[in-house]
């Protein structure tokens, strides 16, 4: 028998209610904020993915799903960052107005180790907004993000901030974490070890416990704790707390916070639900200002986040199917499927028993899967009407066909 691939899942039609509020509830929410969805391919040119996501990240060097055709490299995509910019560019959305919101859902693709909230294709829905360099920006991102969460009806979840400081500040910083690290170099991973020359600032996002030890030591603590930004990256930042504070969004700063991917400057955030285990992070954002121009478009600022829906559904637990609003009970077929057909036309939920059961049977489906039960039996068809039963109270009466309205 063929099985489902290892690190992937059906979802299956009991699960769809949570999917389909999730999904709902972010066209909702997103859209108050002046956010328009896009939809970008699955797959795009692997150099998108190297140039957009950073070749010293473990997305790019180990989690891809890279494959060629015609002598092209093609990747599933792992997020929707990179192909969103490669669309903002490609369809010259520069000229539009700023800002420019997007938001986006759909698979992503990552060969990872498959555990609990960690799949190898999983979902994401997110947020990308262009064109402004303002904290006003990073402000209303964060917030849509947290009153998404707040309309699921999430509330056990913290916000941890962080900046990154630009480029220059950040160059700084780099060189004294390198100084302070270098000594303890050969103990550390492998992959801290290829970090350090490459990106030292992902050295702290390692989850080694060894590596961890050796980050916690104080001379090495004092680095990380410092302000190293520089001022306007500091006010900016400010400017972003005044908001969230004004608004009451609670957040803890985390200095460890850097985020898996390359091209983030100035602020970072991640929100943490406590109610997950190891895999706690249901939304990882920030501000990527060099990205666009990066991927070879005009100069634009930008900031976003992404979350994982499959980490969203185990903590929304079940949510119960909606019922049918009818079911027809009928033993005559054909004037039960042309009531079918009249009440579906009123955009009314209904079935019928498409194998002519017994009357008793299918009052007892009928009780099982809707809210009222249509009865025709002989009488009601020969006078034209129908009975109405209220499978909740039991109550029933006979109407004219005419008088149904059930909406
Ligand atoms: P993690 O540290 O958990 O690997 P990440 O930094 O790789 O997360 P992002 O790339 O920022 O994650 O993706 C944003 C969100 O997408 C995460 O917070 C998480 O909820 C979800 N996510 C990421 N990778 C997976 C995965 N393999 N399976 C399920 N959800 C995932
Ligand atoms: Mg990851």
């Amino acid at each position: 028998m063929i099985k489902v691939q290892k690190g992937t899942k059906d979802i299956l039609p009991a699960e769809m209610p949570i999917w389909h509020f999730m999904e709902e509830k972010a066209n909702e929410i997103f859209t108050k904020y002046g956010a328009k969805e896009i939809r970008t391919p699955i797959f795009e040119a692997t150099e998108l993915f190297a140039r957009g996501v950073g070749d010293t990240t473990d997305i790019v060097n180990k989690e891809m799903y890279t494959f060629e055709k015609s002598d092209r490299s093609l990747t599933l995509r792992p997020e929707n960052t990179a192909g969103v910019v490669r669309s903002f560019i490609e369809n010259g959305m520069h000229r539009l107005s700023a800002p420019v919101k997007l938001w986006y859902k759909g698979p992503m693709f990552r060969y990872e180790r498959p555990q609990a909230g960690r799949q190898r294709q999983f979902h994401q829905v997110g947020v990308e907004v262009f064109g402004i360099k303002q904290a006003t920006a990073d402000a209303e991102v964060i917030l849509m993000a947290v009153n998404y969460l707040k309309e699921l009806g999430l509330n056990d979840l913290t916000v941890e901030l962080n900046s990154l400081g630009c480029p220059k500040c950040r160059e700084e910083f780099k060189t004294r974490l390198k100084e302070v690290i270098r000594p303890y170099l050969p103990q550390l991973c492998e992959d801290c070890q290829t970090r350090f020359d490459k990106n030292p600032l992902r050295l702290l996002d390692c989850k080694s416990p060894e590596c961890q030890e050796i980050y916690a030591k104080p001379e090495i603590q004092a680095v990380i704790q410092g302000d190293f930004i520089c001022e306007e990256c500091s006010e900016h930042f400010e400017e972003l707390k005044g908001y969230l504070d004004a608004l009451g969004i609670k957040y803890t700063r985390n200095k460890l916070l850097v985020r898996g991917l390359d091209y983030y400057n100035r602020t970072v955030f991640e929100i943490k639900s406590n109610n997950l285990g190891s895999q706690n992070a249901v939304c990882g954002g920030g501000r990527y200002d060099t990205l666009v121009k990066n991927l070879g478009g005009e100069d634009t600022p930008a900031i976003g986040f992404a979350m994982g829906m499959e980490r969203l559904a185990s903590l929304l637990g079940e949510k119960q199917d909606k019922k049918l609003k009818a079911y027809i009970v009928s033993n005559n077929t054909l004037e039960a499927i042309k009531l079918a057909e009249e009440l579906r036309a009123k955009n009314i939920t209904c079935e019928f028993d498409l194998t002519n059961k017994k009357f008793v049977k299918q009052l007892e489906k009928a009780s099982k899967v809707a809210e009222y039960a249509l009865i025709l039996g002989e009488d009601e068809i020969s006078a034209n009407k129908i009975t109405v039963k209220d499978l909740d109270t039991s109550e029933q009466k006979t109407i004219k066909k005419e008088e149904l309205d059930l909406v």
